[in-house]
C-alpha cells in the first residue's frame, strides 16, 4: 500500500502512547482495575441447532466439513428443508449406551452396592448433512448484533473485513479468518472485537501463521487492552494480562519480556487502526470523566473529585503505592463533558 520502504513513524497520537504506557505499568505492577465478567452470546429461542448439544469432537468434525450447522436427513425435513440430490453426508460419532449394573462404594458407610447406570459400550456413525447441501424453507434469521456497536466498528469495514456476531460453542470468544477476511465474534465484549481487529490488521503487516501463535496473540491482546484503556473499558485489562501470561507460559516476567519484544508491532497495528478510523471515531475515545466521592486519610469529611478514566488508572496506582493518601469511596457520576465534570466536583485531579 505504498508504505514499503518508509521508515517506521512515531505514533502521533499521544493518547495511544499514553494508554499503552499505562497498560504496561499496570502489567508490571500487577495492579489492575477490578475485572468485569466476560459474556458469551447465547442462542435465542427458535434458533436452536442439534449440534449445540454435540460433543466438542463432533462439532470439530462439523467445522472441518465447512459448515456451522449439520443435521440428519430427518432433522432437516422437520424444519422444512431437503437434502439436495447427490449431496454427500459426513459422519459424526454417537455413543452407544446400555444400562449395566455397576458397583458403587458408599463413602460414608464404606459399603458396596449395585446400581443400574448407562454405560458407553461403543460408538456408531451417524450420517449428517451440511446446511449448504440443503434447500427449502429458510431457517429463522436472528440478529445477534450488540445493542451498541463497539468503538472503531467501522474500521473493519473500511479495511474490507466483515464482522459477524453469532452464538459460539463456548470454547472461544472470537476468531479471525484471513482467507475469508472475516471476524467471528461469539461475545459482545468490546475487547474481543479489538483483539480480532488487531489480528486482521496485523495480517496486513505480515501474514499470520495458523493456530495460536504466542507472538501474534500477545500483539493482538496488547492492542486490544490498549484500546480498552483508551475507551474506558478498564475491566478487561485483568483478563488481558491473564491471557498474555498464559501465552508466555505462565511466568509474569517472561510475559512482560514478550510484550516488550513485540511492542514495535503493537504500535504499528495501533497506528494502522488509528489511521483507518475517522476523526469522530477517534474523538469519542478516552473522554469519559468520572466524579468520585473521596476522603483523605484520617479525615471525616468527604469531597467530590473529577478525573478522566485514564487519569483514574494512574491515580489508583499512586494510591496503591501510598503516594496519595486519599480513598475513593463511591462513583457518583460519569460524563463525557469535562466542563460538566468540573462543575459537579469540588476539585479535579
Ligand atoms: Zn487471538
Amino acid at each position: 500500500m505504498g508504505r514499503a520502504g518508509t521508515p517506521p513513524r512515531i505514533m502521533k497520537e499521544e493518547r495511544l502512547r499514553e494508554a499503552l504506557e499505562k497498560l504496561l505499568s499496570m502489567f508490571k505492577s500487577g495492579n489492575l482495575p477490578p475485572a468485569v465478567a466476560r459474556t458469551m452470546i447465547r442462542r435465542q429461542a427458535g434458533d436452536e441447532r442439534p449440534s449445540d448439544k454435540w460433543s466438542l469432537g463432533n462439532r470439530l468434525l462439523m467445522y472441518l466439513a465447512g459448515t456451522e450447522d449439520a443435521r440428519g436427513f430427518r432433522q432437516w425435513e422437520e424444519v422444512g428443508r431437503h437434502v439436495k440430490k447427490g449431496a454427500k453426508a459426513f459422519h459424526i460419532l454417537a455413543p452407544l449406551t446400555k444400562t449395566r449394573k455397576v458397583k458403587i462404594r458408599d463413602p460414608e458407610r464404606g459399603e458396596e452396592r449395585e446400581e443400574e447406570r448407562p454405560v458407553i459400550v461403543g460408538f456408531r456413525f451417524i450420517p449428517v448433512f451440511r446446511l449448504e447441501d440443503t434447500e427449502g424453507k429458510p431457517l429463522p434469521e436472528i440478529n445477534y448484533m450488540p445493542p451498541e456497536l463497539p468503538p472503531l466498528f467501522d474500521v473493519a469495514a473500511r479495511l474490507g473485513i466483515k464482522v459477524r456476531y453469532s452464538p459460539g460453542d463456548g470454547s472461544y470468544y472470537g476468531s479471525f479468518q484471513p482467507g475469508l477476511k472475516r471476524i467471528n465474534l461469539h461475545t459482545h465484549d468490546v475487547k474481543t472485537y479489538f483483539h480480532e481487529l488487531a489480528h486482521a490488521v496485523h495480517n496486513t503487516i505480515r501474514p499470520l501463521v495458523g493456530g495460536q501463535d504466542p507472538v501474534q496473540e500477545v500483539v493482538a491482546e496488547t492492542v486490544a487492552c490498549t484500546l480498552c484503556e483508551i475507551y474506558g473499558y478498564t475491566g478487561y485489562a485483568w483478563h488481558g494480562w491473564q491471557y498474555i501470561k498464559a501465552c508466555a507460559g505462565g511466568e509474569p516476567k517472561q510475559a512482560l519480556k514478550l510484550v516488550m519484544k513485540v511492542l514495535c508491532e503493537v504500535e504499528e497495528v495501533l497506528e494502522r487502526i488509528w489511521e483507518a478510523a475517522n476523526p469522530e471515531e477517534r474523538g469519542v475515545c478516552g473522554l469519559t470523566y468520572r466524579i468520585w466521592e473521596a476522603q483523605n486519610a484520617g479525615e471525616d469529611t468527604t469531597y467530590l473529585v473529577a478525573m478522566s478514566a485514564m487519569r483514574e488508572i494512574s491515580l489508583r496506582e499512586e494510591i496503591a503505592r501510598g503516594e496519595r493518601l486519599i480513598r475513593l469511596l463511591r462513583l457518583v457520576a460519569e460524563t463525557e463533558d469535562r466542563n460538566r465534570a468540573r462543575r459537579m466536583a469540588d476539585c479535579e485531579i
